[in-house]
């Protein structure tokens, strides 16, 4: 029989990394979290919260620790891009925090993550060690280590690769896995909401959609600040969150869209840019007392606005399976695995399709309007139960 739970090392302080941290201490399982970067970079942009995760941060006792730094947008808006023409909205506010018992929120990624390393901070359970990137894994059935190219090295009972879309650790469980270039890229901006004017003042999130690209836009930063999201079919392949944007390229995206919608593009600056990858299901993401979480098991494309809270997810899943199964951690990653597979993967592949639906050109397009105009507002947010609904976990 394999022994009991020592300590559990994480590779990646991201979203997903941090709050498994979070949850694997309130059952009493020590971890060590380590991450690459020194987390004094503030990188990133803004990242979209659904009912699904702010019910599981709240249980995590993060959820005071955003709120200052949230917005709670009272609706989304749908438009055309072409036309200016808003074709639906999907309450938030009030109306979807009572419908699913958790707020939908609007914030800058780095106020999450810097929110969940303060909670991770204070829990003794929970060893954080920065400026330690993972270049090497081992393990037996009962003993991880994990080294970086340096020669430093550390040793746990099991592992958890929380290292983010181009992930060491799913390299080694994984070797055969390949992300793929959808052909996309997304670009995004910060502005100040100051001298903001019509729809963009507005306490929205905005949604364009056009041919061959789409834009979103929604208050961070408490409200003071807009972030803005551009989606294009083209662009080249590029690694990183943090790449400097061509303004001209991205704005040839969006030529025949209405003034209103240019006009946002011009006002922005700073553009940064990252291009979209898929990578099909995995067919395992554990390998005896090691697995993956977030997008290192399962990368979702941004138009469910999903990545983090399926992050978030997958570690309040984790948890309770190492917490039950404590004594065999390939068991207990296993059932985290079959647990999750099917709802990370329906997830990945609605994604998807909003992607195709949102970018819809010609008849298709105007189709597609004509649906979303005829739709019930009143039933949006029944529609949207199977992933805002999600309850299981908590
Ligand atoms: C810098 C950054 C900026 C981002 N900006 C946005 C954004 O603006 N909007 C958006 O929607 N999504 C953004 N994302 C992605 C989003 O945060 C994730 O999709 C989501 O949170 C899933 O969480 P995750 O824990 O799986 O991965 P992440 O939150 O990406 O965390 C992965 C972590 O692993 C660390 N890491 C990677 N390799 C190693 C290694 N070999 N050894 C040790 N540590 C390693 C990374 O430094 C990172 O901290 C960003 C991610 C990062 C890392």
């Amino acid at each position: 029989m394999a022994k009991p739970q020592r300590r559990v090392l994480i590779a990646g302080g991201g979203i997903g990394g941090l709050s498994a941290s979070i949850a694997l201490a309130r059952y009493g399982i020590e971890t060590t979290v380590l991450e690459r970067s020194s987390f004094a970079e503030e990188t990133g942009a803004g990242i979209q919260l659904g009912p699904n995760a702010t019910r599981l941060l709240r249980a995590l006792g993060v959820l005071d620790a955003i709120e200052q730094a949230a917005f709670e947008p009272e609706a989304v808006w749908v438009f055309d891009g072409l036309s200016g023409r808003r074709l639906a909205i999907v309450p938030l506010g009030p109306e979807a925090e009572e419908h699913y018992g958790a707020p939908y929120l609007t914030l800058h990624r780095a106020d999450l993550h810097a929110a969940l390393l303060a909670v991770a901070r204070q829990l003794a359970l929970v060893e954080i060690r920065p400026n330690f990137e993972i270049a090497r894994f081992e393990a037996d059935e009962e003993t991880v280590a994990v080294g970086t190219a340096g020669g430093s090295s550390i040793e746990g009972s099991s592992l958890v690769g929380a290292d983010g879309l181009w992930s060491a650790a799913r390299k080694w469980i994984a070797p055969d896995a390949r992300l793929r270039f959808t052909g996309g890229t997304a670009c995004r901006a910060l502005l100040s909401v100051n001298g903001l004017q019509g729809v963009f003042g507005e306490p929205i999130v905005g949604l364009w959609l056009g041919p061959g690209s789409h834009l979103v836009h929604y208050p961070v930063r408490g409200g003071k600040a807009l972030n803005v999201v551009a989606v294009i079919d083209s662009g080249s392949e590029t690694q990183g969150w943090n790449q400097a944007a061509d303004p001209d390229a991205l704005r040839a995206g969006f030529t025949h869209w209405c003034k209103d919608s240019k006009s946002l593009l011009e006002q922005a600056e700073g553009w940064r840019l990252w291009s979209l990858y898929r990578l099909r299901p995995l067919g395992h993401w554990s390998r005896g007392p090691t697995t993956l979480l977030g997008d290192a098991a399962h990368p979702v494309l941004p138009f469910l606005a999903q990545g983090a809270a399926l992050a978030i997810e997958d570690a309040v899943a984790l948890a309770a399976s190492l917490a039950a199964n404590r004594d065999n951690a390939a068991e207990a990653f296993l059932g985290y695995e079959t647990l999750r597979r099917r709802r990370t993967t329906r997830v990945q592949r609605v994604s998807r399709r909003f992607g195709w639906l949102y970018h819809l050109r010609g008849p298709a397009r105007l189709a597609r309007n004509f649906a979303l105009a005829r739709r019930d507002a009143t039933t949006a947010l029944d529609r949207l139960d199977w992933l805002y609904g999600e309850r299981t976990l908590s």
